[in-house]
């Protein structure tokens, strides 16, 4: 596979919240140079510290993904990410001025749009596909989930989930570079059940989480009766948040991508193996 690097042809711009910390947050993407990759830049900390977007820096993984160096702590980074892959943007620098990146509606749907509306700008530089040498397997035994990454000649990736609700049953998501990401993928909302919301909150977290930016859902079906967009808008969502965790290996993974039950922990330790493999 060949492709030039992208960056994006002009910034965008977001105001929001986040949705662990409840924060308003302002937001922009800004163009980066070739070989740069993804970095984030806090403009709130005195010295306007960036970081790298790479599974090195991954310092917790429940229920969003956070990367931290030194001071700088930066959380709930995987939408953006996803985005960022499924719209083919190889480098950006992301500054925000609070520690999270908005969640807006819970989905990559309006990262996804302002990338396409920017538009993308070709550089001087063949993009960097991650390829494999041999399969690598991430298990976790407790949970019963694992991912399988195979070496492969194009990127794919199909997942299933099960969290033994009636509700959303066993579902099942598939991409592949036929895939329109901003579609397809995109719009599909974060979840939570509504038994875990008050541990949740009782734990410090999703303190910006609302009807207006997540699906929860209860023993019945969703809360709020919301129109979804997909019948299986929660599997693909999990897909969502793989091709941004997984972009923590650094680079476009050229690989097909297996996965069952996958969780933010599971995909970072994939992203982390992938690093160790690189160096
Ligand atoms: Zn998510």
């Amino acid at each position: 596979m060949q492709t030039n690097q992208h960056t994006l042809s002009k910034a965008c711009h977001f105001e929001g919240k986040g949705l662990h910390t409840g924060a308003p947050v302002s937001m922009k993407l800004l163009p980066a140079p070739a070989g740069s990759g993804i970095r984030f830049r806090r403009t709130d900390l005195p010295s306007e510290p960036e970081i790298q977007a790479l599974a090195e820096y991954v310092s917790n993984t429940t229920r969003s993904t956070t990367l931290s160096q030194g001071e700088v702590h930066i959380m709930t980074a995987e939408h953006l990410l996803s985005a960022l892959t499924g719209m083919g943007v190889d480098n950006a620098l992301v500054e925000l001025d609070s520690a999270e990146v908005p969640i807006l509606d819970g989905s990559a749907r309006p990262y996804a749009e302002a990338i396409l509306q920017a538009g993308l700008e070709e550089q001087d530089a063949p993009r960097r596909y991650i390829e494999l040498p041999y399969t690598l397997e991430i298990k976790d035994s407790r949970t019963d989930s694992w991912i399988r990454l195979e070496p492969a000649k194009a990127p794919s990736a199909h997942i299933t989930i099960d969290f033994s609700s009636e509700v959303l049953g066993v579902q099942e998501a598939s991409w592949n570079e036929e895939t329109d990401y901003a579609t397809q993928i995109a719009p599909c909302r974060t979840f939570c059940f509504y038994k875990e919301v008050e541990p949740l909150l009782k734990a410090g977290l999703i303190k910006g989480g609302d009807l207006e930016n997540a699906l929860v859902i209860t023993e019945e079906g969703y809360m709020g009766n919301p129109q979804l967009h997909f019948e299986d808008e929660c599997s693909r969502h999990k897909l969502l948040d793989l091709l941004g965790d997984l972009r923590l290996s650094g680079g476009f993974l050229c690989a097909r991508i297996q996965a069952h039950k996958p969780g933010h922990t599971l995909n970072t330790k994939a992203a982390k193996a992938l690093r160790a493999l690189l160096k």
